[in-house]
């Protein structure tokens, strides 16, 4: 469990100097030194007297050491006995009220000179002496503090206060341990959000930071005090659940997190949707070792991410793990194009009224030498964090018209075809003059081509981002905003750019027949795309349930597994000619396909 906000608070601000005192009994100004020096004699232990005049006041301290050592020189005794204990203090001691900092006294003292440090200072009270702090202890608290303070840095995440990957790491090692000797089991939970990067890029880092720490709250409010959650990285978060029962318990806990993922996210005074995948493994039947249960959770992370998001996978046995050391596929990726190791994948979308193919989605896939077939989960991050994604965008583009083309020359007619452009590609001054000489390159009829742009690209530089769509659509070619509805969707932008198509994410039409919520954003936006001419896609569509509802909902066309996976070129074709075929022949409805 993390430690709760007030801990982490406490420990950021100074405890008071109430934490060290000491309540010695003071002398009084006109004590004699005799009995001030019998007092330090029977208290071995005692560092410093302090001098109260008659009011209590404070007035001065004797400090042990200088005093006793007046006393060890010859005749000291009789020459000084009976004289008053104020003769023999440290005038102007560092007198603080009770209230105050150990921090703030720190500094007095440091500002007063070190000797202080030595002496002590006296603790008051309404300016009455109350009692005295050594120097010795407020060193000691310092130091102590200040490794508290590293401990928490080293251990804690920054931004959300949940443990970091360092403290997650040991956690998850000693419960491992435990479970061991206790023949009990842990669960582990991978977390990751959906489209985060979408949010980021729409509405800034400031934005996306917020949703974080309101996730970890979330996250925190669904596991026990026992349950560690942490974060590894940017929107990935673990957590270790001891004493499981078994894979129901996880089960029911992941239903819990993506239930409490639904309800809205209020963030900096807007309503945003959010959804997370989650990937399970369980201790000791999985994995033994921490890093082979971590692999696994996340392996199950990205099948149910590949499984269309929002929903929650455990592991089993054979699922490929992706331990990928992101260095080595940075430089994988750079000889990847050079390799013509890059391959598209397509697929079909067909129309809501008569089944008949009207286009298709170019995916790119990864021929990975070593590791097999990618999908873009695996490397389209890192190809935007190292800008490789512009050489490879470039590619995709040139690819896909290349195949259309190919078709066309192959006596096929000719379908749509829509690429997905990444936003640092989008934002290259270079980018219509490279899609305008792709199309005279390859002959393409422009129409053909399609664009998909995400919502967060219109977010920034508005005015150079309406130029360009607009020379983009003077081309002649469409745009299309992809996974629309999972970044802030202000609609009312939608107005001022060319826009031709919204395709609305496969969060909202997974399982669409019995969500009400998810029918009526659909049924909005569908409404909206019918004011603005706005042809509407659904993507994600898997069951005739679902296909049934998002055409009731008002969508033109759909995408998904229930009419074709992603295919390669060549299997494309023949999917295509095999689907027009029975479609010609048994003028089949939807429903039969
Ligand atoms: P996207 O553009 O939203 O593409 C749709 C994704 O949903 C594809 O995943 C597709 O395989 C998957 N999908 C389609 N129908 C279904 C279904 O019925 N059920 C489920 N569960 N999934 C379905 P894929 O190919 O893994 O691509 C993921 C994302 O990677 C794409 O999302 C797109 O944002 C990005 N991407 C793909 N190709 C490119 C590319 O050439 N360039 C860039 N910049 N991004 C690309
Ligand atoms: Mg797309
Ligand atoms: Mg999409």
């Amino acid at each position: 469990m993390t430690l709760p906000t007030a801990q982490i608070s406490n420990m950021n601000q100074s405890p008071t100097v109430k934490l060290l005192m000491r309540h010695v009994q003071p002398s009084h100004e006109n004590d004699a030194c005799l009995s001030v020096l019998e007092i330090f004699q029977e208290n071995p232990n005692l560092f410093a007297i302090p001098v109260v005049n008659s009011a209590g006041t404070p007035v001065g301290i004797v400090d042990r050491h200088l005093f006793v050592e007046t006393f060890i020189k010859p005749y000291t005794r009789e020459l000084y006995a009976k004289r008053k204990i104020s003769e023999f203090m440290v005038e102007n001691p560092i007198v603080v009220d009770m209230g105050t900092t150990i921090d703030d006294v720190s500094k007095i003292i440091i500002d007063a000179g070190m000797q202080h440090m030595v002496i002590g200072f006296i603790i008051t009270q309404n300016g009455l002496y109350v009692g005295l702090a050594n120097g010795h202890d407020l060193l000691n608290e310092i130091m102590q503090r200040k490794q508290e303070g590293l401990f928490y840095l080293a251990h804690y995440d920054q931004l959300t206060n949940l443990p970091n990957r360092l403290l997650f790491m040991d956690r998850l090692t000693r419960a491992l341990g435990d479970a061991l000797r206790k023949k009990s089991s842990v669960g582990l939970l991978f977390i990751d959000l959906d489209n985060f990067k979408n949010f980021n890029d729409s509405m800034g880092h400031g934005f996306g930071d917020q949703i974080l720490i309101a996730v970890a709250n979330r996250l925190t409010g669904c596991a026990r005090e026992i349950d560690t959650v942490a974060r590894l990285s940017g929107d990935e978060f673990i957590m270790i659940i001891e004493d499981i029962e078994n894979q129901n318990a996880l089960e029911t806990l992941c239903e819990r997190i993506l239930d409490s993922m639904k309800s809205p996210w209020e963030v900096m005074g807007r309503n945003v949707f959010l959804t997370a995948s989650i990937g399970t493994s369980m201790f000791p039947k999985d994995a033994s070792e921490p890093s082979e249960l971590i692999l696994k959770a996340d392996a199950a992370m990205y099948e149910a991410k590949r499984g269309g998001r929002n929903a929650y996978m455990h592991y089993v046995e054979g699922m490929r793990l992706y331990s990928m050391d992101k260095m080595t596929l940075e430089n994988d990726l750079r000889l990847a194009i050079e390799r013509n190791e890059f391959q598209l994948f397509y697929q079909p979308q067909v129309s809501v009224d008569n089944g008949s193919i009207i286009g298709m989605e170019a995916l790119i896939r990864w021929n990975h030498p070593e590791r097999g077939l990618l999908t873009p989960i695996h490397f389209i991050e890192i190809a935007e964090k190292t800008g490789l994604i512009i050489a490879i965008g470039k590619w995709v583009v040139k690819e896909a018209c290349q195949q259309h083309q190919r078709w066309i020359w192959a006596g096929n007619n000719p379908l749509r075809i829509s690429v997905n452009i990444s936003p640092l590609q989008f934002y290259q001054t270079s980018f219509c003059e490279d899609i305008r000489s792709v199309l005279a390159e390859t002959g393409m009829e422009p129409s053909h081509l399609e664009l998909e742009l995400t919502e967060g690209m219109f977010m920034h530089n508005i005015d150079n981002v309406v130029k360009v769509l607009n020379e983009l659509h003077d081309l002649g070619v469409l745009l299309a905003i992809d996974d629309f509805g999972t970044g802030y969707s202000n609609l009312s932008y939608l107005k001022r750019f060319p826009i031709d198509r919204l395709k609305i994410d496969q969060s909202f039409v997974r399982g669409i027949e019995s969500e009400t919520t998810n029918m009526e954003i659909v049924r909005t936006i569908s409404n909206l795309a019918k004011t603005m001419s706005l042809e509407l896609v659904a993507e994600g569509v898997e069951t005739a349930d679902e296909m049934n509802t998002v055409g009731d909902c008002g969508c033109d066309f759909m995408q998904g597994y229930k009419f074709s996976k992603p295919l390669s070129s060549d299997d494309f074709l023949l999917w295509r000619n095999e689907y027009e075929t029975k479609r010609e022949s048994q003028h089949i409805q939807l429903q039969a396909i």
